[in-house]
């Protein structure tokens, strides 16, 4: 192997060395490239035996660089290395004579077996072909100066184009009129040979005698090759002819014993068969092929090879191309010996005696089985979702458009349904991934139980899942359907012996009520699933247009938000917080502001649900930590008293595991010790059970943030609630501090409030403040207030002002 070369093209040098150092363990020479001028320019200094084109390197298109090594003729046999299964890129890689493709793993030793295994092949049969041509040419004597004649074929047009001597002009004639000249005990080898070049494109030596004018016999020896159209069909075989001396004939039983040997070192099964087509000489690739050995087939009807495959609307076109060009090539199949059958790619050719009768046929078999598994399996991977084995997405649109072509045809009703599991990624967050996919293998099972067979379950991505239920009869069948969802989701599920509940949303659609293009079905399921997920989860809904509207008006104000975002229509405003002490300001809440340059100002209650919905919160609230970083800069530079900032934030930012890596990242890029920011989050997030939401807490809390509970007496929250909350404010409700004077009761529970968090060691601010009355029944209990009384929420110029005057 030390002399076999190789050429890899791969722009990961870290990856490239670790597949070199592999290869080079197992004996072969690997040269690395890693774009491809370089690769170009190694081609043309020296001959590789093989080329490993890694398909993505360094761009999408290989095929370029391909046609470029083909046009230039330097384009060694190829294998291609793709990171992933790709059907398309598959046949055309084969039709440009690429010699196989090798899928790249995320696990490198199973990549390396893979590749490794195609090498060798390749390599196995480089080695026969090599020492095949060796004992043919060293058998055979050559004049010492040899005439070289051209030689062609085009098989399309049955055209032998050739020169038989130096001195004679070049002739065109019929393939079969060539084959009559050719002295009998050579034509098999020259259809053979022939015909193996044709088929499987390899280089063929063989030689011939020839009887030119029907009398002068002349010697021959051919080295013929194939020359392909883009598709991959053979165009021509062209070649040189050498001229030997007549009296170099090989003995006759060297000679045969040769023909055997060649054919014996042919990978491919051959076979000949008679007149009436019974079998009567096989090789060893045939044997290794079928199962039979010689012995079993010898005189056997080659229809054993086949015995129901050849029905008459299969046979026909193949005897008529038989009849016409002598000669048939395409796929079939074959059945082995022990029942199994072997797709194969079959080249049959036929001899005919002196007065034009069949008298021999030759077929080559390769088993092509690797091929149709690797075939099989992109198509497989190119419909279906590996996880569930469902359906994916384009099969599923397939489905769904033939279903309402069926439906039109038939005139009735389809349901199509969206079901997404609810709160999928707790199960992630806090099973873990592996048991998040159990779950939605199981979902899939549950779905395709719920319905009949011929009804289709998709998984479409995530944690989305759909269904097509064609031929209803009424519109109410689907909701049966979704009952039967309901009651298998409830079935007991235990994933690593810890009891899960399937929960999901549903949104039904119907054909031709509703939409009678799949796009549109998709869009109304989807918003009659959004309305079920608003609406609780765990339940469905049915699409209507006043759901639709709602959809496209949501769908435009999240595009509103986008366009806000990067024209800078969002501003933040300030509302200060006193210290009743020293009635200076001590803190201030920042407010969002979304002033639209056309429709003016937006309420928050407007964006914000959908903002959380769609995760735009995300950007939204980076962007309020980021200005308010910045403007605590800005205040730092105006000499202006500090002052704690407090900012307020959805439960929806906290979805993600490590939202708060993020938050104290901006704040140490504008250099802003955490110690100067409270957040102020809802109740909500201490009552989701996930417990993702608590780490992040105690980490904000850990860095030097405050935590502050906004609107507490409002929802759950009770008295006890705050010895289990990591809090270190609360901030009391508004309608606490207005409802105080005209209810007594109020002013106890705000009185008795403040007493428990002073002995807890949590601040309290009362917010709404209006009048000097509310603030006079506050006055001794609570230290920190907030509201109209003191100031309404101010630009960032008036907070700066109001500072200076405060806290002089
Ligand atoms: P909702 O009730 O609003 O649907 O909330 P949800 O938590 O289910 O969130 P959503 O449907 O928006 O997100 C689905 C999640 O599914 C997002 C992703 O983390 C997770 N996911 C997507 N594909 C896979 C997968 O193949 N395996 C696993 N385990 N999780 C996945
Ligand atoms: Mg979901």
């Amino acid at each position: 192997m030390a002399d076999f070369h190789i050429l890899y093209l791969e722009n990961n040098r870290f990856f490239a060395n670790q597949v070199k150092m592999r290869l080079e363990w197992r004996g072969y020479q690997v040269d690395i490239s890693d774009n491809e001028q370089d690769c170009l320019a190694k081609l043309r200094q020296r001959p590789y035996d093989l080329f490993l084109l890694d398909f993505y390197t360094p761009q999408p298109d290989g095929f370029r660089l391909l046609e470029q090594l083909q046009n230039r003729k330097i384009m060694p046999a190829t294998i291609i290395i793709s990171s992933r299964p790709d059907f398309g890129l598959a046949t055309k890689a084969m039709n440009m004579g690429c010699i196989d493709i090798v899928l790249k793993d995320t696990v490198l030793q199973q990549f390396l077996e893979r590749l490794n295994l195609s090498i060798f092949q390749f390599y196995e049969n480089q080695r026969l072909k090599l020492a095949k041509q060796d004992a043919l040419i060293d058998a055979i004597p050559i004049e010492k100066e040899p005439t070289t004649l051209p030689w062609e074929y085009y098989p399309d047009k049955d055209k032998v184009i050739w020169q038989g001597d130096a001195d004679a002009e070049l002739v065109a004639l019929k393939y079969d009129d060539f084959l009559a000249n050719i002295s009998e005990e050579d034509l098999v080898t020259v259809k053979t040979r022939n015909n193996i070049c044709l088929f499987s494109q390899q280089t063929v030596e063989y030689t011939f005698h020839y009887h030119a004018n029907g009398k002068d016999l002349r010697h021959y020896r051919a080295n013929i090759e194939a020359e392909t159209n883009r598709d991959g069909t053979v165009k021509r075989l062209h070649g040189r002819l050498r001229k030997l001396s007549p009296t170099a004939r090989v003995p006759a039983d060297k000679g045969s014993k040769l023909k055997q040997a060649f054919l014996d070192n042919t990978p491919d099964a051959v076979f000949a068969t008679d007149d009436n087509r019974r079998i009567i000489s096989v090789n060893h690739g045939f044997s290794k092929l079928t199962g039979y050995n010689e012995q079993e087939v010898l005189q056997q009807p080659s229809d054993i090879l086949n015995p129901e495959q050849f029905d008459k609307n299969f046979f026909q076109p193949i005897a008529a191309a038989l009849k016409s060009r002598q000669f048939w090539q395409g796929e079939t199949t074959i059945r082995h010996r022990n029942g199994h059958t072997i797709p194969v790619w079959q080249c049959v050719s036929i001899l005919k005696d002196s007065r034009g009768n069949i008298s021999q046929s030759i077929s080559v078999l390769r088993d092509i089985s690797q091929q149709k598994a690797f075939e099989a399996s992109i198509q497989f991977q190119a419909n279906y979702d590996p996880l569930t084995r469902l359906p994916n997405r384009t099969l599923f649109m397939d489905r769904l458009n033939s279903a309402i072509k069926q439906g039109k045809r038939n005139q009735k009703k389809l349901a199509l349904m969206l079901v997404d599991l609810d709160k999928f990624k707790w199960i992630n967050d806090n099973l873990g991934h592996h048991a998040g996919d159990l779950l939605l293998q199981e979902t899939g099972k549950r779905l395709q139980a719920s319905v009949r067979n011929s009804d289709t379950v998709a998984r479409l991505g995530g944690d989305e899942f759909a269904i097509v239920v064609p031929d209803l009869d009424k519109a109410s069948d689907a909701e049966v359907i979704a009952r039967k969802i309901f009651d298998n989701f409830k079935r007991h599920l235990y994933i690593d012996r810890q009891q899960v509940f399937i929960s999901g949303s549903i949104g039904i659609t119907l054909y031709p009520d509703d939409g009678n293009t799949s796009d549109d079905l998709l869009k109304n399921a989807d918003s009659a699933m959004y309305m079920a997920k608003h609406n609780g989860r765990n339940c469905y809904y049915y699409y209507t247009p006043a759901l639709q509207q709602e959809t496209e008006k949501r769908l435009q104000l999240i595009e509103d938000m986008r366009q806000a975002m990067e024209n800078q229509e969002f501003s933040l405003h300030y509302q200060p917080i006193i210290d009743m002490a020293t009635k200076k300001v001590a803190c201030a809440e920042t407010l969002l502001r979304w002033q639209r340059p056309q429709s003016g100002f937006v309420p928050l209650q407007q964006f914000i649900p959908v903002a959380e919905e769609s995760g735009l919160i995300h950007d939204i609230g980076n962007w309020v930590i980021e200005e308010t970083a910045g403007n605590i800069q800005r205040w730092s530079r105006l000499g202006l008293e500090p002052v704690r900032v407090s900012l307020n934030q959805s439960v929806a930012q906290y979805n993600q595991t490590d939202c708060y890596v993020e938050w104290l990242d901006i704040l140490s890029n504008k250099k802003v010790e955490p110690q100067a920011i409270t957040f102020e989050i809802n109740e909500k997030l201490f009552l989701d059970e996930r417990d993702n939401y608590a780490v992040s807490v105690e980490k904000l809390k850990q860095a030097g943030i405050q935590i502050s509970l906004d609107g507490f007496g409002t929802g759950y929250s009770s008295l006890s609630y705050l010895k289990k909350c990591p809090v270190d404010v609360i901030k009391i409700d508004r309608s606490y501090i207005q409802g105080m004077l005209d209810d007594p009761a109020n002013a106890i529970l705000v009185e008795t409030i403040v007493s428990l968090a002073n002995k807890l060691g949590i601040k309290v601010i009362a917010t709404g403040v209006e009048n000097q009355r509310q603030l006079a029944l506050l006055n001794h209990q609570c230290r920190y207030a907030q509201g109209y009384y003191f100031s309404r929420p101010l630009s960032l110029s008036e907070f700066e002002d109001f500072v200076r005057m405060k806290n002089r």
